[in-house]
């Protein structure tokens, strides 16, 4: 099968291979891929800045038909259609993983970096980590799930987030905009912010129902969360971007006493201004993945069409052109890539 793989630790070191099909394991299935997404954690694999094994198959937003079922396995059948979710391998042991948060498992194993991944044809699944896809629920849709899960666990499970919250989004990529979304859905008044060549998405906040979406190199964004709030400052901030200027102005746009998420990933230890959390007797929650219910919670929302996922999907590439697929996903053009394998 054909398949997009990281060959070399270091920068750069992808091709496009003839890759081996595997069989599953008696507690696996083997998809058909239907749809993988690019994430910005597939960018820093690429660059060498992300931990990963190489040779190996990147790829770790997909979803897919079940085209061969494990002995073991009791909960999926042939054609069934899902999507998958990571870590592919945990202890099962350790305090976390009995509590059900599998990610923060020292053993932790994921597909797409650790082990082969989805951006090839097939892929061989722990079934347990399969959610099945309701008929309305497109692959197309389906490819956003995992940073849908992963803002359903940072809106939803980390925090809460209320009616007549002012909520600030800092940094208008996919987690971001899905971010945006449910905290409309709870009820709050949403600013999403960026940078001048991130306009194609802010635009795209726009339309997803952001009160405000802000170029934060043309605007003043601490002033107008203030005008929004009275004064005050946001009640909860997502910093999605990852970067620390996002952060320093995260610091000053929330309220006293407020909550700030940090969500993004920073590029290494950063310089900020740690007072902050001290002086405004601030709330500050990580959040990193997600846990089942995140999935169950979000398949539900694509299901019920509440969230407006394909939106988000800008552009469609068949494994063959993987150079340009990731060309516009680094370039900031794009709001989510998708391979259509
Ligand atoms: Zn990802
Ligand atoms: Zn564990």
């Amino acid at each position: 099968m054909k398949a997009v793989v990281k060959t070399a630790p270091g920068e750069g070191a992808l091709a496009l291979l003839d890759w081996p099909e595997t069989m599953p394991e008696p507690h696996q299935v083997k998809l058909r891929i239907g749809a993988a997404g690019i994430c910005g954690t597939d960018l820093h694999i690429i660059r060498g800045t992300w931990p990963s094994r190489p040779p190996v198959v990147l790829g770790h937003e997909f979803c897919g038909t079940v085209v061969e079922v494990g002995s073991a396995v009791r909960n999926l059948s042939l054609g069934d259609r899902v999507v998958g979710s990571n870590p592919a391998h945990t202890c099962g042991h350790c305090r976390h993983c009995r509590a059900g948060n599998d990610f923060m498992c020292a053993e932790r194993v994921s597909a797409g970096y650790h082990i082969d991944g989805a951006f090839a044809e097939y892929l061989c699944i722990d079934a347990r980590r399969c959610h099945k896809l309701p008929d309305q629920v497109s692959f197309r849709e389906a490819a956003l799930g995992e940073p849908l899960a992963v803002a359903v666990h940072a809106v939803i499970e980390r925090t809460s987030v209320h009616a007549g919250d002012l909520v600030l989004v800092s940094g208008p990529g996919c987690v971001g905009l899905l971010t945006l979304q449910i905290a409309k859905l709870e009820g709050a008044r949403v600013v999403v912010a960026g940078l001048g060549r991130d306009r194609a998405r802010l635009e795209c906040a726009r339309r997803l129902g952001a009160d405000a979406a802000v170029d934060v190199e043309q605007e003043d964004l601490v002033a107008i969360v203030r005008e929004l709030s009275g004064g005050e400052g946001a009640d909860i901030v997502y910093e999605c971007a990852g970067s620390p200027p996002s952060l320093a102005a995260c610091w000053q746009a929330v309220r006293k006493e407020g909550t700030l998420v940090p969500l993004g990933i920073y590029p290494g230890p950063i310089q900020t201004d740690f007072n902050q959390i001290t002086l405004k007797e601030l709330r500050v929650m990580g959040s990193y993945g997600y846990v089942w219910s995140s999935w169950q919670r979000a398949v539900k929302l694509l299901a019920e069409k509440r969230i407006r996922a394909s939106e988000l999907v800008s552009h469609e590439f068949p494994l063959e052109r993987f150079e340009q697929a990731f060309a516009v996903t680094a370039n900031g053009s794009a709001v989510k890539v998708v391979f259509l394998p």
